[in-house]
């Protein structure tokens, strides 16, 4: 029997690859390469970048699922292990180790993104600090905004904190954003920009803090205190964290393959195993500028995926990655940040 390709990941990566090894194989109608996909989640597609504008859309979680699981695996022609975490890679053997057993692979995709990066917070209603990178994580921050208005406190002023400070806000909310940067989007666009995203959000219901960091959250009659490092104290039903996020390299690590601050792939997407390769949000392509490179957002994602897909249908295929500018939602104040590469 063929031994699989095996994907770990749902995401827009892990679809995406699969999609474009099977548009490949069937233009040259070449067999069907046998695919299992295991992923932590429940596997079904949606586009991540709508969990950013889905509130003023008055969106809900199961509408932003655009094919479910089920339906994506049978078309795509994929077993699928839903709901089922890689715990070991066994590189030597090819062999992946999950909580439903093992799975030998021919070749293995890494598509495993990356986790929000927590910063520390004191207080008994730390644990309530929530993130969304995920439908999941939308549908518990969604239930708790619970459909009526509501205050959220943003921690981070960047592409997440102030879309999702948009959205709310759009979607009848108040919303405080708390950054120690000095203004909006700092790490991104120049001074005039920021300000004129600031001024066009305030109005809206969007106070801003800079310069400020969350100290401590603390319970308060069915709400939570927050106190900022300037001293100022802040009165919030909901607290998001929006900071960034670190891309997910524990098992590539443990597998003994190269890790930075993402999986190091060459242009071939291939990792240091010459059987594994890596794309998305938790891959580092060293080779991008001679520098460091983790380009979390769709279109890398949607090149590589081409690349890797030729790749794996015997076709050795690097990536080129044209000028890829960054289209921040915020519609009170369009943005476009030019190429992160
Ligand atoms: C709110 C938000 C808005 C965004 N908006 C934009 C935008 O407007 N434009 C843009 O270009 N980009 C945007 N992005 C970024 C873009 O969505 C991501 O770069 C892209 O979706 C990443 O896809 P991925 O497949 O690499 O990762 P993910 O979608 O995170 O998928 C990772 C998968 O790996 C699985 N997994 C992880 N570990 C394991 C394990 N051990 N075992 C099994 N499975 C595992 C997970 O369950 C998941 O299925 C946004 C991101 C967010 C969070």
């Amino acid at each position: 029997m063929t031994v699989p390709i095996v994907i770990i990941g749902s995401g827009l990566a892990a679809w995406s690859t699969v999609r474009e090894l099977r548009k490949l194989e069937a233009l040259s109608s070449m067999a069907l390469q046998p695919i299992i996909l295991v992923c932590a989640d429940n596997g079904d597609f949606y586009a991540k970048p709508t969990l950013s504008n889905a509130l003023a859309q008055r969106r809900t979680p199961a509408q932003l699922i655009t094919t479910p699981a089920a339906k994506i695996a049978e078309t795509q022609n994929v077993t699928l292990i839903a709901n089922t975490c890689v715990h070991k890679i066994d590189a030597q053997a090819r062999v992946v180790h999950t909580d439903k057993g093992n799975f030998n692979y021919d070749r293995l995709v890494m598509a495993l993104g990356a986790s929000p990066i927590r910063v520390p917070v004191a207080g008994d209603a730390a644990q309530e600090v929530l993130s969304v990178n995920s439908l999941t994580d939308f549908a518990v921050f969604h239930a708790k905004l619970d459909g009526t208005p509501k205050h959220v406190a943003i921690m981070g002023a960047g592409l997440i904190g102030c879309e999702f400070a948009n959205d709310l806000a759009l979607g009848g909310h108040t919303v405080s954003v708390i950054d120690p940067a000095p203004r909006a989007l700092a790490a991104l666009i120049d001074e005039d920009t920021s300000l004129a995203l600031q001024s066009k959000l305030a109005p809206l219901g969007v106070t801003w803090h800079f310069g400020t960091a969350v100290e401590a959250a603390q319970k308060h009659e069915n709400r939570i205190r927050l106190t900022l490092a300037n001293g100022e104290m802040l009165k919030a039903d909901l607290i998001l964290s929006a900071v960034g996020l670190r891309p997910n390299v524990q098992l590539a690590k443990d597998a003994g393959l190269t890790t930075d601050r993402g999986v190091v792939v060459d242009e071939f997407l291939q990792t240091s195993d010459s059987a594994i390769f890596a794309l998305g949000d938790c891959a580092q392509y060293g080779f991008v500028s001679g520098k460091i490179q983790v380009l979390p957002y769709v279109m890398p994602v949607m090149h590589a995926s081409r690349a890797l897909a030729s790749t794996l249908a015997g076709k050795p295929t690097p990536v080129r990655f044209p000028a890829m500018p960054v289209r921040v939602k915020t519609p009170a104040h369009p943005i476009t940040v030019a190429s992160p590469v």
